[in-house]
């Protein structure tokens, strides 16, 4: 790869990495060794953000590499930067509030797994970074700082204060300069008794020596060669840094290399100070994430990482998106279907690197033969074609196999050993797209086979066309040369049998998933096999509409199909009513309109719930009566008191009338009746049931008409007999 020859340059090294590599060489000469660095204060998770900063680093220092030249790349953790705040997502806040103001490297770790808070995050990125082929050499500046490595370069900032301080009013408007009369202070110290930077400079003896005065009440003079808590300001620490590790390259985030940013105070200092030129740098923009799956997003503050990344992509595939975009253009890393797309398009630059698919121009092949070496972990292009398979086919071979990579592999028949390594880490990928993106981002293509011993119940005439699929499709399917064949065979039975071929397909995909689709069935069959088909179309049962009706009430539904459900069927699937019987009316100790009820839910156990019904109900005009519960209500705290659920009332207005109340009694049942809607059967999962939101269960619109409660026009009751009201026979529910 290396090409020393200047005039003559490579086609292949066109990627952005190479024009910054061929800048650093051209501004800061022939040099034996080039260094590039990255940094970051490892104050809390390291996000992808910091790692698009990582990455641009070390595609340079491959782009220099591979141009022949000797690089070392630093990567400097600044973790003697101060503890500002607790990041949302720490456990263990509280502790570590106390420790702000702390050098983050003192600040503990509160999950007791590494030796302090810094570290903690440190380890998290350094044992992730291989993954990605990254590894540069770690620099941690608590313990250069702390082992007095930097006293010179502090010295020398201390003794020209005040150019640095011009140096930071160079960029500055009128309004914004320090004024000489300003007094200002490079360094800044970590108090020797307390650790916080609480402190103030008070004195400088033109040496080594810092007087300061914490708000502790501390006061010493400290000697900087011995003295563990002075550390620089981070616009001088950074530039001191640069002359003293000679680093040519560094990126910033576009916060920092903007004009007058700190990047160029830094380069004055570097500069005026420090005799050093600046290193070459190129800014780099904000990653956006895109489609990430509530469970990956759902705990406070989460941040994503970049284990989360890898979760979702291959390490070169998430190369190969940092690669294939300029560093200067903001990007979204994306969680959902877009996943699909970034690996079609990684595979198809593949196929153009291994000559299957045909480059434009040479230009082209280049440049796609570029990012695709750029991706790759080790940089290396593998001697065989990594074996190329659609997320999406691996989602339902996955799906068909349980998660089992050893049978997908074996099914697929035509995977190299050496081919596996790598297809393996694509299925982990895919595995965890299709458990966790894809319910959100692609219901439709989350399937289970339907479990043996089940059987399918279809109307009279599928099942019967299903068993002709089975007796003439099926036998036939290892022939089949392409799904069409396969796809044009059913069409033939539905044809034949004058069945409309959708329905064929729908009672299909019951029978297979018990689902109304799926993916293509032609391909789907075939991958299915005829082993799994015969057991699965075989085990199916011609019923009639009534009893069909009635499974279908017995399915289980994902939370977005409820959703959908006409509002009667939604009550049915996210309520429980049950009629439940007070056994005990304690008066709420902090809520004189609050009481406390002890109901009999016909559970083992009594329930309590609190009710605020003192101004309209006498303890004694409620005990030994049957009332109906709202029986997974999400529990609540009503002045300290836990209530699990809520009665049912009426009142003569709307939803917000709280001056009149009719608790709606339900004697005529026995307690632990569950209440439907008529026409409704209890569901079969109520057991499983979560809990409904308040705000949810408003939405319900429980109404009464005609002393009958009702949801969408239909009578709650059980076995026939439904609850009424006395009072407020046009009302509303609360
Ligand atoms: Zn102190």
């Amino acid at each position: 790869m290396s090409n020393n020859n200047e005039n003559k340059k490579d086609p292949l090294l066109c990627h952005w990495a190479d024009q910054m590599a061929d800048k650093i060489i051209r501004e800061k000469g022939d040099l034996d060794s080039y260094t590039c660095a990255s940094g970051i204060t490892p104050s809390g998770t390291v996000h992808l953000g910091n790692f698009r900063e990582i990455i641009t680093v070390d595609l340079v220092v491959r782009a220099l590499r591979d141009r022949g030249k000797k690089v070392r790349f630093i990567y400097s953790w600044d973790d003697y930067d101060v503890f500002r705040k607790v990041p949302a997502n720490m456990p263990d806040p509280e502790i570590l509030e106390k420790y702000l103001r702390y050098p983050i490297t003192m600040v503990p770790d509160t999950t007791s797994r590494n030796e302090n808070y810094a570290r903690h995050h440190e380890v998290d990125i350094e044992q992730q970074l291989p993954r990605v082929g990254i590894a540069p050499e770690f620099l941690y500046q608590a313990s250069r700082y702390r082992a007095n490595r930097y006293a010179e370069g502090m010295k020398l900032a201390m003794q020209n204060r005040d150019v640095i301080k011009g140096c930071l009013n160079e960029y500055r408007d009128d309004a914004h300069k320090m004024k000489d009369s300003d007094v200002y202070w490079p360094v800044a110290i970590f108090c020797g008794k307390c650790n916080k930077d609480t402190t103030e400079i008070t004195d400088y003896d033109g040496e080594y020596g810092i007087t300061y005065k914490c708000e502790c009440g501390h006061c010493e003079t400290a000697d900087i060669r011995t003295f563990k808590g002075a550390k620089l300001g981070w616009r001088v620490d950074w530039p001191m840094r640069w002359n003293e590790e000679k680093v040519v390259f560094e990126p910033g985030g576009k916060d920092h290399i903007s004009p007058g940013g700190s990047y160029d105070t830094a380069k004055l200092v570097s500069k005026r100070i420090y005799g050093w030129d600046a290193p070459v740098t190129m800014r780099y923009d904000f990653v956006n994430l895109k489609g990430v799956p509530g469970k990956m997003s759902s705990s406070k503050g989460k941040v994503i990482a970049l284990p989360d990344a890898l979760d979702v992509y291959q390490a070169e595939v998430l190369r190969y998106l940092f690669a294939g975009t300029r560093p200067n253009t903001e990007f979204a890393i994306s969680f959902d279907m877009d996943v699909l797309k970034v690996y079609e398009d990684y595979d198809k630059t593949e196929r153009i690197v291994y000559g299957v698919d045909k480059a434009k121009s040479e230009d082209h092949f280049n440049k796609e033969k570029r990012i695709y070496m750029l991706s790759q972990i080790d940089g290396k292009i593998p001697e065989t074609m990594p074996y190329q398979i659609t997320i999406r086919m691996l989602s339902t071979l996955l799906q068909i196999y349980s998660g089992d990579a050893d049978k997908v592999i074996a099914s697929l028949g035509d995977v190299k050993p050496e081919q596996e390594e790598r297809l393996r880490r694509r299925i982990a990928c895919a595995w965890f797209w299709i458990q966790h993106s894809a319910p959100d981002c692609a219901p439709e293509f989350c399937f289970a086979l339907r479990k043996e011993g089940t059987k399918a119940k279809l109307p009279q005439d599928m099942a019967k066309a299903v068993a002709k699929v089975l007796s003439d499709v099926v036998p036939k399917i290892d022939t089949f040369q392409i799904d069409k064949d396969c796809q044009e065979a059913i069409y033939a039975v539905a044809t034949e049998l004058g069945l409309d071929a959708k329905a064929l397909f729908t009672a299909l995909y019951q029978a297979l998933i018990g689902k109304d689709q799926g993916p293509r069935l032609g391909s789907f069959m075939r991958i299915i096999g005829k082993d799994k088909l015969e057991k699965l179309l075989g085990s199916v049962e011609g019923v009639s509409e009534e009893e069909l009706k009635k499974a279908a009430s017995n399915k289980k539904l994902t939370p977005a199909e409820i959703d959908k459900l006409p509002l009667a069927e939604r009550f049915s699937r996210r309520v429980i009513l049950k009629v439940s019987k007070i056994e005990k009316v304690e008066q709420h100790p902090g809520g004189s309109f609050l009481y406390i009820l002890t109901l009999n839910t016909g559970d083992a156990e009594p329930r309590q719930i609190v009710s605020s019904i003192v101004q309209f109900y006498k303890p004694e005009e409620l005990l030994n009566r049957n009332i109906v519960l709202v029986y997974n209500l999400k529990p609540a705290n009503f002045r300290g008191v836990r209530s699990n659920g809520m009665l049912l009332a009426a009142s003569e207005g709307g939803a917000d009338d709280h001056d009149t109340c009719e608790v709606i009694f339900a004697d005529d049942f026995e307690p632990g009746t569950i209440l439907e809607p008529e026409g409704f059967d209890v569901p079969a999962d109520v057991a499983e049931m979560c809990f409904v939101k308040p705000e949810k269960f408003a939405e319900m619109n429980l109404s009464t008409k005609d002393g009958f409660v009702e949801v969408e026009g239909k009578k709650i009751g059980s076995n026939g007999k439904f609850i009424t009201v006395e009072k407020y026979k046009n009302g509303a529910i609360h």
